[in-house]
């Protein structure tokens, strides 16, 4: 090949390269958790769920897209508990207007709201049950379906959220959207359950944060010790996707750390599809259990999708980068 040409090529690659993998295909794991908890429904939820069931997956993602478009998004998808000291966190007041007096709107901000975003998801939703707001519901259904699968992350309750400060950048696309993607149709058991009742839904997403924290500590170690085994290029693996030749953790890198976690991931996971289906239902029952089958129903058209999705492509992110 001639020598000029040949460079061409490799400058054309190198401009191809991305180093950003979590941003291009990050929402495997939030569509199958949405799409397996309307499996956990019972029937008199399953007619308004099951027919608008794609609806619910697709929107899964919608959150996420929203972060840039809407300053004020991306501090709902965490909560960067470590910052309010050690678990169970019990100086954060679980009110909103208590943790506000405390510690000012400012700073709730900054280090993430989500467990009180998701509260107020909980209560959104029931309204729409009450008001027999079919269009409504399967919004809100999906999208408090992302914030439940975020609160799950352990990376999403913990200010190190992308190893950024032990060298481990990376690291939350690994866990949340390669071992997913790699081994969740393949080997993971997902099936959850009939949805259950909560009773207090303040003290259960407080649980689901807590356990995430006290995660984020293994997953963040394992890798480090796990990075230390394996060279640089035998970490990191490129492949085409799309025209777009992109770096990302290698096969045998993922399956390692995989192995490490034991079934964090999987059980990670699998708790969140339960949760999931547990909002759901206890929002309808406290809504009174209203009869959903014939509500109407006028869903967004597929141009106003499009045209979130093209945003979101060409977007810049608000906040902090690479957390889905
Ligand atoms: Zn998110």
């Amino acid at each position: 090949m001639y020598p000029l040409f040949r460079a061409i090529l490799l400058l054309m690659a190198c401009l191809l390269i991305s180093t950003h993998p979590a941003k291009a295909w990050g929402f495997f794991a939030h569509e199958r958790i949405n799409r397996l908890a309307v499996f956990s429904l019972p029937p008199e939820m399953m007619v308004l769920f099951k027919p608008h069931i794609e609806y619910i997956v697709q929107q899964s993602t919608a959150p996420d897209k929203r972060r840039y478009l809407l300053a004020a998004e991306g501090a709902r998808h965490y909560l960067d508990a470590d910052h309010y000291g050690l678990p169970p966190f019990s100086a954060v007041p679980r009110s909103w207007p208590e943790a506000q007096a405390k510690f000012t709107a400012d700073t709730l901000q900054r280090y993430g709201v989500l467990p009180w975003h998701l509260e107020r998801m909980m209560a959104q939703l029931t309204s729409a049950f009450q008001a027999r707001n079919g269009t409504r519901i399967l919004k809100l259904a999906a999208e408090l379906g992302h914030y439940m699968g975020d609160a799950h992350v352990p990376l999403h309750a913990c200010s190190n959220h992308n190893g950024q400060f032990t060298g481990q950048h990376g690291i939350h696309g690994l866990w949340e959207s390669r071992i997913p993607e790699l081994l969740a149709d393949q080997s993971f058991d997902l099936w959850a359950g009939p949805a259950g009742y909560i009773k207090n839904p303040r003290e259960l997403i407080w649980q689901v944060i807590t356990a995430s924290a006290l995660a984020a500590d293994t997953v963040l170690r394992l890798e480090q010790k796990l990075s230390k085994r394996f060279p640089a290029d035998q970490r990191y693996a490129y492949e085409l996707r799309k025209g777009i030749l992109v770096r990302n953790y290698s096969t045998a890198y993922t399956k390692a750390y995989h192995r490490l976690l034991g079934d964090m991931v999987e059980r990670r996971m699998r708790a969140a599809v339960a949760t999931v289906a547990a909002c759901w239902y206890t929002a309808w029952v406290d809504a009174g259990q209203p009869p959903l089958h014939a509500l109407t129903i006028s869903l967004p058209d597929k141009a106003a999708i499009r045209q979130l999705d093209s945003l979101w492509r060409h977007g810049k992110i608000f906040n902090r980068e690479h957390q889905d």
